[in-house]
């Protein structure tokens, strides 16, 4: 929801859109009595007003367009300091002649800080036709002292996107500070400029980037007619710029101001610590003074560095490591190379106002040497060591193959969280790269993130978010917890196997046996498989199989046959039949049995006994086999008492005696 609140030590709101309040502030004591309603929201600040911007968007032309509501977004005036803070996504529009925020330094002369929470907060800023998006308002239709300049006005966090020019176009820009870790995107400039055409010398810019701030300014494309792009006046004498500490700034234009007749004279640009500048088209300035130093890194496109040969005082000073590099840009004031300083790129130099005599081992120069008015400069290289230049022209143009260990640190490239920098190192010889050398990524700024509870089967943890790169990484793991476990189904134990409970989980359904019995060991014997008829000899009996597993039990035991004497009547035993007839025929004994099968079951003795009725040979007969055994031959195989079968299967015959196969004997 979008919304503006202003507050100040009485409490006083202020917001645009459907209003839940007048969209004034003051603070305690009295108004200033010239104060005069310039903005859709105003502010006359006489303490410290707070004014938080959060997902605003104030763009009302026609409202802006009316004396009531006067022309920019939020215009300041009064003594008091102001402070606003963004939230999300805002943009304020400025029309008519008035800026976006516009603080005229005619009526405010307190100081405005915009802040945020980080560069995720945006506030775009919106001048309209010629006014400047922040800082001082144009001056009306025929009426070039309604014109305003304007003065401090520091930004030091957040994304400001500025549409149209930071300061004033016609008028101071003085105090103007970027710091932090704001982020400041400028199509148009950042600037100053005279009032009067005729009179430049009360114009004072001064602009300060240091901290972290990173300040882009682009040239504005207007169907065609492309214009602005830098940092500085347009005009004017008092000009002070300095960029510092960690500052990246990048213009498409100039840094400095004009070098014509009526243009910048005698002002200051300094450029120090570790700033990392690209100025496109040059630092300029007629007569200024320009002073890298430090760790700076200055890249300058086909522009010049320093006030020129129209310059008459001034001059560019390049000191401790600093290092300037371009390409087809000249140095053409008085120019003084001093300690490690590094000038590369093919510079032109005029030579006669050129003193390297303060450089030392380490120093660089690679550059076109201007002696003579008129010559086109041979490119060449020195570079000092053991207090002497050495001239080293002989490894341009890809001569020189890196291999001697004599290279510098010529840029780092940051790392970030989430992308490991670079260092980049130059071949003293040649000034090529050299060498790289990976940056470790900086550690990730994690935010402590939902926590996720722990369940039976998996570890809980809390996510961590790291609030620059957005990457999460789960940590603070905690251990599962207990399944819950559900009785279920019973399982009895039997003879060979225990038996158990089968437990669920109620949660993840895992399973698992508990409460586990033994084995009974106590078979069921139920099923009868095989039937042994007794013998003379054994005993016979039915095998039972237990119902649950393979193992076996012999009962219903039968007892063995019995036999009567042997001298008395023969004593056989037929089975296969009910019933059999025997007879006596011819010295023959014969045993008919009205059956296929049958066993004629008897001992040798029964033989003697059946000799004693007159036989010879006894006839064993069934349906289809007739064997015939003779006595004495029988006999002779063994004492009275041995036990033979004679069994018939169909046409098949099979003699056994004393369990011996002696089918021999069957005629
Ligand atoms: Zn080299
Ligand atoms: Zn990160
Ligand atoms: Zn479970
Ligand atoms: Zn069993």
């Amino acid at each position: 929801m979008a919304s503006t609140s202003a507050s100040d030590d009485t409490s006083n709101d202020a917001s645009n859109g459907p209003r839940k309040a007048p969209a004034r502030s003051s603070g305690e004591g009295e108004r200033s009595s010239e104060g005069e309603r310039r903005g859709i929201i105003q502010i006359f600040a006489n303490t410290l007003v707070k004014l938080k911007l959060k997902n605003a968007t104030i763009d009302q032309p026609n409202a802006a367009d009316t004396t009531t509501r006067g022309k920019a977004a939020i215009d300041i005036q009064g003594g008091g300091n102001v402070e606003i803070k963004v939230e999300g996504n805002n943009t304020l529009n400025g029309y008519g002649n008035s800026a976006g925020i516009q603080k005229n330094d005619d009526v405010s002369t307190g100081k405005l800080t915009i802040t945020a929470q980080d560069t995720d907060q945006k506030l775009t800023l919106k001048g309209y036709d010629n006014g400047a998006a922040i800082g001082g308002r144009n001056h009306s239709y025929n009426h070039y002292e309604d014109a305003a300049g304007t003065k401090d006005i520091e930004i030091n966090n957040g994304t400001i996107v500025v549409d149209g020019d930071f300061g004033s176009k016609e008028g101071n820009a003085a105090g103007i500070k970027i710091t932090g870790n704001a982020v400041v995107d400028v199509t148009g400039d950042i600037r100053g400029s005279y009032k009067n055409y005729n009179d430049d010398s009360e114009c004072t810019t001064e602009i300060e980037i240091s901290g972290n701030a990173q300040v882009n300014v682009k040239k504005i494309d207007n169907n065609g007619y492309i214009w602005g792009g830098n940092i500085g006046q347009s005009s004017g004498k008092n000009e002070k710029i300095t960029i510092s500490d960690n500052a990246k700034v990048n213009t498409e234009g100039c840094i400095g101001g004009s070098n014509e007749d009526n243009g910048s004279k005698n002002g200051v640009i300094n450029i120090s610590d570790n700033a990392t500048v690209k100025a496109h088209e040059g630092i300029t300035g007629r007569n200024s003074t320009v002073n890298i130093s430090g760790n700076a890194n200055v890249t300058v496109g086909e522009g010049q560095i320093g006030g020129g040969s129209q310059s008459t005082s001034g001059g560019v000073t390049i000191s401790n490591n600093a290092q300037v590099n371009g390409e087809f840009y000249g140095i053409e004031c008085n120019l003084t190379l001093k300690d490690q300083a590094k000038i590369e790129g093919e510079c032109t130099i005029n030579g006669n106002k050129f003193n390297k005599d303060q450089a030392s081992d380490g120093a660089v120069l690679d550059a076109r040497i201007n002696l003579e008015d008129g010559n086109i400069p041979d490119h060449t290289r020195q570079f000092k060591e053991n207090g002497e230049w050495k001239d080293v022209s002989n490894r341009l143009d890809g001569n020189c193959n890196h291999t001697e260990d004599k290279t510098y640190l010529s840029e780092t490239i940051p790392s970030t969280c989430s992308t490991p920098g670079e260092k980049i190192y130059r071949c003293f010889y040649c000034g090529s790269v050299a060498k790289t050398e990976p940056v470790a990524c900086l550690p990730h700024t994690w935010v402590k993130g939902e926590t996720v509870a722990p369940t039976c089967t998996q570890k809980g943890y809390t996510v961590y978010e790291c609030s620059v790169c957005g990457q999460t990484e789960n940590k603070d793991y905690t251990d599962v917890i207990a399944h819950t476990w559900v009785k279920g189904e019973t399982v009895e134990p039997t003879c060979v196997a225990g038996g158990y409970t089968v437990y669920e989980c109620s949660v993840c359904h895992a399973t698992k046996r508990g409460d586990e019995t033994e084995p009974t060991g106590v078979h069921t014997y139920t099923e009868p498989v095989k039937t042994v008829a007794p013998t003379y000899t054994e005993r016979g009996y039915t095998v039972y199989k237990c119902q649950t597993c393979d193992a076996t039990e012999q009962r219903d035991w039968v007892p063995m046959l019995e036999r009567e004497s042997t001298n008395s009547a023969p004593n056989y035993t037929v089975t296969g039949a009910e019933t059999y007839e025997t007879s006596v025929v011819d010295g023959r004994y014969i045993i008919a049995v009205p059956s296929e099968d049958a066993a004629l079951n008897a001992v040798l003795g029964d033989l003697r006994a059946i000799k004693a009725q007159g036989a010879d040979v006894v006839v064993f007969r069934t349906r289809s086999r007739e064997s015939s055994l003779v006595i004495d031959e029988m006999l002779a195989m063994g004492p009275d008492a041995t036990p033979f079968v004679l069994t018939h299967n169909g046409s098949e015959a099979r003699l056994t005696i004393n369990g011996a196969v002696h089918n021999e004997l069957i005629h």
